[in-house]
């Protein structure tokens, strides 16, 4: 099958059923049902999309209590205390789509038009890479100069460039959908994760916000993107909504069915989910009946933890300071940090935010350092690893969770060697306090033998030697 844009994946198809969706939306479950439901999730089985709407449902006070508890519960079990960091990388804001909550339409006439060159680029990764960044993804806006050897281009380039012992290791995309030989071609470049979020799963509401005539607007083209990425071989991929547009209910059974039919098709679900808020942008409209509240937010986050216990769950610094704080803790694995979004925010902006460069505005400005120092007092262990991939452990999540010790033996080394390596060589003085007593008690924990043995030294080694980079 195809669309007017090209050839759909093998059994692409239109898998939303809006009616099927309202109507378990519309019916509530008894007490023991959630029960049932709360202790299937507990023993790490994905949800069903029926058995993700009684959550949802769920919304007397002392259930939504019950469900974050359990959410909390689920997310130490499967994932420990380690939070994965990066930082976002914009790339270029052309583009010609309109879509209507986005700083970048093609009719926003006040944004600064802008495509960073090889020097700005290189300037960019260069400035992630000295504060201690490993990770990072790159954002385009969707325009025939980001065509996929262009966007591969980049790709190489951000590897390509050291500062001291530091590099990037492992370079994650948000780019419109492409087609086969597009995927093929960002791949054979050693690309993480290729994220594509529908934005909406509704359709009218998808139809509303991406007016007619733009390549955007077709709903199928984009919902059947990352399948075809996993077809060509980009079998690590991220789906998302962009909360705000429509009930959020609706959208968290949107990427419950997305996160099911890929896992049917393809045998793997999603590596990531985002969930970003919709965010105030320069010459963006929104209508606002659907904008969703902080505490709406902590359960939809709670509700997706508990449905897609093997998918990794990202948190942007769209949100505040201090709600990060509290929904880190929900089931959040990874979050970016010292996050700019301005074209050449890293290099040439200080302090306040620039409308006209930026595709929203953030809600967490503070740089990394701190918010490093944040996580460490909360008993987080901030992680930089990146060994699964390089490793080619692909579905690292679902490793994590089915490979018996894999935590243990594996997540929680690498996680204290990187953090190690960023307090060496990049942490403040109190970060760095910090820091090594976590590690210290983090150590305490593990049982003796010849792996700890092997990470004590390798902890040493850093500390002591410029040798870098050694991951189980
Ligand atoms: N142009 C590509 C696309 O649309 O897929 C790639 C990335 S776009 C620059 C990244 C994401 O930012 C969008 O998918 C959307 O979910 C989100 N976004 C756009 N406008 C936003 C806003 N006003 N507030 C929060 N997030 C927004
Ligand atoms: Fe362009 Fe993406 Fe913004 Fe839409 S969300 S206007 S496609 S950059």
């Amino acid at each position: 099958m195809s669309t007017s844009l090209g050839k759909l994946s093998a059994g692409g198809r239109d898998f939303i059923d809006e009616a099927h969706l309202h109507a378990l939306l519309g019916r509530r479950a008894e007490p023991a049902e959630i029960r049932a439901i709360l202790a299937k999730s507990l023993a790490k089985e994905p949800l069903s999309i029926d058995e993700t709407a009684a959550l949802l449902r769920a919304d007397a006070p002392e259930e939504i209590e019950t469900l974050l508890d359990a959410a909390q519960t689920l997310k130490r079990d499967v994932y420990g205390n380690r939070i994965v960091l990066f930082a976002p990388l914009y790339v270029g804001n052309e583009c010609m789509n309109d879509c209507v909550y986005c700083a970048f339409r093609r009719s926003n006439r006040l944004a600064a038009r802008r495509t960073l060159d090889a020097a700005d680029l290189r300037r960019q990764v260069e400035a992630l890479v000295a504060k201690g960044h490993k990770r990072c993804i790159l954002v385009f806006g969707e325009h025939p100069r980001y065509d996929a050897a262009f966007i591969a281009d980049c790709v190489t380039q951000v590897y390509s460039a050291r500062v001291g012992h530091g590099t990037i290791r492992r370079v994650n995309l948000n780019a419109a959908p492409l087609d086969h030989d597009g995927y093929a071609t960002v791949k054979a470049a050693g690309i993480g994760t290729y994220q594509i979020f529908q934005e909406t799963y509704h359709h009218a509401t998808y139809a509303r916000v991406h007016p007619a005539g733009t390549r955007k607007s077709d709903y199928l083209w984009r919902l059947d993107g990352v399948g075809r990425a996993m077809e060509a071989g980009c079998d690590d991929v991220g789906i998302g909504a962009l909360f705000g547009l429509y009930d959020w209910r609706f959208e968290v059974l949107g990427l419950v069915a997305h996160a099911i039919h890929l896992r049917e098709r393809h045998g793997v679900g999603p590596h990531t989910i985002s969930f970003p808020r919709l965010r105030p942008a320069l010459g963006a409209e929104v209508d606002r009946p659907h904008l969703v509240d902080d505490d709406q937010f902590k359960r939809l986050v709670a509700v997706l933890r508990l449905a897609v216990p093997y998918t990794g769950l990202i948190l942007t610094a769209r949100e505040p300071a201090a709600l990060r704080r509290e929904v880190v803790r929900l089931g959040v694995s990874q979050i970016d940090a010292g996050s700019r979004i301005e074209l050449g925010g890293y290099t040439e902006l200080e302090g306040e935010q620039q409308p006209d460069r930026e595709q929203f505005h953030l809600g967490d400005l503070r740089g990394l350092d701190e918010v490093m120092r944040e996580l460490i007092a909360d008993g987080h262990v901030p992680s930089f690893c990146t060994a699964c991939y390089r490793l080619g452990r692909t579905g690292e999540h679902f490793m994590e969770y089915a490979v018996p010790g894999f935590i243990q033996k594996l997540c929680t080394p690498n996680a204290l060697t990187t953090l190690a390596e960023y307090l060496v060589d990049y942490a403040s003085p109190p970060t760095r306090e910090a820091g090594w007593q976590l590690i210290d008690r983090e150590l305490a924990q593990l049982p003796d033998g010849s792996r700890k043995r092997e990470l004590v030294d390798r902890l040493r080694r850093i500390r002591e030697t410029d040798e870098r980079d050694l991951f189980f």
